[in-house]
């Protein structure tokens, strides 16, 4: 017999550390983190500081700012000043440099977390002629890493701040190429040996990222270090995002490719989606794509048919108009279906239905119960009315 317990549909999160970032949490079962970044010049307090603000009114929870020089980082100091004065304690992150480690230290000082890219720490000489490395070498500069890296580890580590270790396909080091190749390997086992140094220091603050502009090298990446990690005990929430994908439908339809492949398999526990558009539009996608998987559900979830020569009613037009009116109401899933044939079975498990009956009238639906057949006119008044009867309305 069919046994809908063997058909579990919920998605199971790899088990993570929780990583604290200011008064947000990455992993350890936390909702996914909703991430993107300011594209305001950081010297620029209150510029940065009106970005940072809208981001997160709209729901950003950790938002990224770039750190290119001394002064920016001295910048932030001011920044966080006025956020908690005006506003609220918005946790930041930044990204900092390997020939600027005075800055990482500054940054480490004012804001919550510090991503570094492991490409960018190169003590190979430019111009080598080499096409090798042995492991004493490989080793050796592990090491000078280690001791560059570390005031700013240990900053962070006692401070109780967070890392993230942000790999890119596209500037992996020169000895991690001619070692693992341009692969998703070489890109794993250069977080890791970021992480060892800093699991070295006592310092598991970390979160992981594995960013490519390719869907598939980031999918193949992401999966390899999560089977990593668990195969060597460690932990890590991994940040999911592609890079430069682009704008319009195809740069949301790429980085949903991805992220939302990855966080179907359990795997990732923060989010960006970078956007070749104002960042404030990658706020949607991220919550968009958490809904959709029935990881967070932050609004109303609507499902309508396609529409077809059965149909009763200008669908577009009703559930434009239903959504309209409805769509404040966090929490509810609402059909709208343009006839009785399949209507009522396809709506599966929603709140509410507005489903097509006979030409000029619609029926209201409570789960799979009809409620009531009104004149098509006032069907979205109707569906008003009934949600408010059963208590479920509030005011936009
Ligand atoms: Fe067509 Fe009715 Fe199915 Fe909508 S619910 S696609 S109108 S058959």
């Amino acid at each position: 017999a069919f046994n809908q317990l063997e058909y579990d549909t919920t998605i199971r999160r790899c088990k993570t550390r929780p990583v604290k970032v200011g008064n947000v949490t990455i992993g350890g079962g936390h909702p996914v983190v909703v991430q993107s970044m300011i594209n305001e010049d950081t010297l620029n307090i209150e510029g940065s500081v009106n970005a940072i603000r809208h981001l997160h009114e709209i729901g950003c929870e950790i938002v990224r700012v770039t750190v290119p020089s001394m002064a920016h980082a001295k910048a932030l100091e001011g920044i966080k000043q006025e956020l908690r004065q005006t506003y609220e304690d918005v946790p930041i992150v930044a990204d900092v440099h390997h020939n600027g480690m005075k800055i990482a230290l500054e940054v480490a000082k004012h804001i919550e977390k510090v991503r570094i890219n492991p490409g960018l720490y190169v003590f190979e000489k430019p111009n080598s002629k080499r096409t090798e490395y042995t492991q004493s070498e490989f080793e050796e500069i592990g090491e000078k890493i280690g001791e560059t890296l570390k005031p700013l580890i240990i900053s962070l580590r006692d401070q109780g701040k967070a890392m993230r270790i942000g790999v890119n396909h596209g500037s992996l080091a020169e000895r991690i190429l001619f070692t693992y190749g341009d692969t998703p390997e070489g890109m794993v086992e250069s977080a890791l040996e970021f992480v060892r140094i800093c699991e070295y220091l006592d310092f598991r603050n970390l979160v992981i990222s594995m960013k490519a502009s390719r869907v598939p090298v980031m999918i193949a990446a992401y999966r390899l270090i999560s089977k990593r990690m668990n195969e060597l005990g460690m932990d890590y929430p991994l940040h999911l995002g592609v890079t430069e994908a682009g704008d319009g439908e195809y740069g949301r339809i790429k980085s949903t490719a991805g992220i939302a492949t990855l966080l179907a398999d359990g795997i990732g526990d923060t989010i960006r989606v970078s956007l070749t558009e104002s960042p404030e539009k990658e706020i949607p996608v991220c919550y968009s794509i958490l809904q959709a998987l029935g990881l967070r559900k932050t609004m109303v979830e609507y499902t309508a048919c396609p529409s077809c020569g059965r149909t009763l009613f200008n669908l577009e037009k009703v559930l434009h108009q239903v959504r309209e009116a409805t769509k404040h109401l966090t929490g509810l899933d609402i059909a709208v279906m343009g006839c009785i044939v399949n209507g009522p079975g396809e709506m599966a498990d929603a709140d509410y239905g507005y489903v097509g009956k006979t030409p000029g009238y619609i029926s209201l639906y409570r789960r799979r119960e009809e409620i009531k057949k009104v004149p098509e006119d006032d069907g979205v008044e109707e569906l008003i009315s009934l949600i408010k009867a059963d208590g479920l309305w509030v005011d936009p």
